[in-house]
């Protein structure tokens, strides 16, 4: 019974702590090197990319025989340790970190996905989110146990598609997923890759040692020391198998634009990444140059929400002369789950996470830079610390346009109505964080702050313009309805 209690407090805490912000999705990481310590190599890797995912990670390492996985629930570095990695030999290895989009938080939904049968061996692991998953896994009828994420779907559709070889039923088993997909798979032998014909998800090779590794975002080969070759194309279907690289083909791509997604410029990506041959930082400082071209203020000192608006704030701070600094100084040892169900324990958890600078504070003019505005609770509580601790005037700037849609490739985000833009006009929201003034960045000044060309990119957050056609009646956890 205490049990039971705990495990429904825990998962009170869960809820609370995705309803206030945006989370990332997944990262995903290969590699493919005989005679190296992949497995390492994937362990460093992984860490690299622990902001696109903090609920579980896993591995999968094949030595030609045999492939064996390691999966937990937790970080990297609770997951995985020098014991358990020096069990996993092979030249083969692919990682996954888990922030649950379709599926939740159990172990069943680790990554990556190892089938195993008598003859057949294969592994999966997947960023992105299938929306077809619920039609595609009502045809695995005979299945002992129904499919409970899109990633176990898309495995199962790729083991059941015609053709005896795995290049094959990838091949035959790809154009019929709808929706985002970056995938780094193994067989005992081969390693393939693919990405969805929209691009919505970032997927990129690199060569390590003259090697190949493969990544969700290139601050992955930087960690070890791997170097940035290409992004796998919107479509593209790859195989790796000693050592070289065959283009198996494309997913057809007619009727579909390619449309990467737009927020990984904004908070997504770390800021040291390349997307599309665009340093993220340089984005997000045009980002915060631009937003100070279209909203400028007269203030003392621009700072920003550490950390994902410190890109931003130093663009703003720079285009307008204005010195830049903090103002609050982050706890980094806190995580993301300092909320709390009390709503007045929970007040306290923006205080733990970030501690305010009176003697920087009093009586200046700040302006306060910040990546988004979700449910609007957490900027309303730093606007007021900040003016307790002595502020005359908070001004806030958000490097993106108001997020007003839900997002169904991968990012989770709240409901409609539980997104604040899309209830409340920018004037009323500023009068709800009771701020001196507050702007977004326009929708155009996004894009050319993210260097790409705007009819490639997914807007659809801002914009409500879906690069492909959404059943309203989606949600995230659609198998678990099945
Ligand atoms: S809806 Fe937003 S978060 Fe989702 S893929 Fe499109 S731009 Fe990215």
């Amino acid at each position: 019974m205490v049990k039971k209690n705990l495990k429904s407090e825990y998962h009170k805490l869960v809820d609370l702590k995705r309803q206030e912000a945006l989370h990332d999705h997944c990262g995903i990481f290969g590699i493919y090197a005989p005679g190296e310590d992949v497995a390492k190599i994937t362990y460093f890797a992984l860490h690299s990319l622990q902001h696109r995912g903090q609920e579980s990670a896993g591995m999968a390492v094949s030595d030609g025989r045999k492939l064996r996985g390691i999966r937990n629930l937790g970080l990297v570095t609770s997951v995985f340790n020098e014991n358990n990695l020096s069990k996993l030999k092979g030249f083969i290895a692919i990682g996954h970190n888990r922030y649950s989009t379709t599926g939740s938080n159990t172990k069943d939904n680790i990554q990556p996905v190892i089938l195993a049968s008598k003859h057949k061996v294969f592994s999966l692991a997947h960023n992105g989110n299938v929306i077809n998953a619920k039609m595609l896994n009502s045809q695995f009828k005979h299945m002992k146990r129904s499919a409970s994420s899109d990633s176990e779907v898309i495995t199962q559709a790729i083991y059941r598609a015609p053709g005896s070889k795995w290049r094959e039923k990838i091949m035959n088993a790809a154009p019929h997923f709808i929706g985002a997909y970056s995938i780094i798979a193994c067989s005992k032998k081969r390693m393939y890759a693919f990405r969805d014909p929209w691009g919505i998800r970032p997927l990129c090779l690199g060569r390590l040692k003259g090697y190949y590794v493969l990544a969700s975002e290139t601050c992955a080969f930087d960690t070890i020391g791997a170097l940035f070759e290409r992004d796998i194309k919107p479509g593209e279907i790859i195989e790796i198998y000693k050592n070289k690289i065959n283009i198996l083909g494309y997913i057809d791509n007619l009727g579909k634009k390619p449309s990467f997604c737009l927020f990984e410029y904004v908070y997504l990506a770390r800021p040291d990444s390349i997307l599309n041959n665009m340093l993220v930082h340089e984005a997000r400082k045009k980002s915060g140059q631009i937003l100070a071209k279209e909203a400028p203020v007269k203030a003392d000192l621009v700072a920003a929400i550490p950390d994902s608006g410190t890109s931003a704030a130093i663009g703003y701070a720079s285009a307008l002369g204005i010195p830049f600094g903090e103002v609050m100084i982050k706890n980094r040892y806190i995580g993301r789950t300092f909320i709390q169900p009390e709503q007045h324990v929970r007040e306290l958890g923006v205080k733990i996470k970030f501690n305010p600078m009176k003697q920087i504070l009093e009586g200046k003019k700040i302006v306060i830079v910040d990546d988004s505005i979700v449910r609007g609770t957490t900027i309303k509580k730093i606007v007021e610390i900040l003016k307790k601790n002595g502020a005359k005037e908070i001004h806030i700037r958000i490097c993106s346009p108001p997020v007003k849609f839900p997002c169904y490739f991968g990012v989770d985000t709240p409901n409609k109505k539980n997104l604040i833009a899309s209830e409340m006009r920018v004037k009323k929201i500023k009068k709800f964080i009771k701020a001196d003034s507050l702007h977004y960045l326009s929708l155009s000044g996004l894009v050319e702050a993210s260097g790409q060309g705007k009819n490639s990119l997914c807007t659809a957050c801002f914009s409500g313009r879906y690069p492909i056609k959404i059943d309203t009646h989606f949600n995230k956890h659609i198998l678990e309805d099945s």
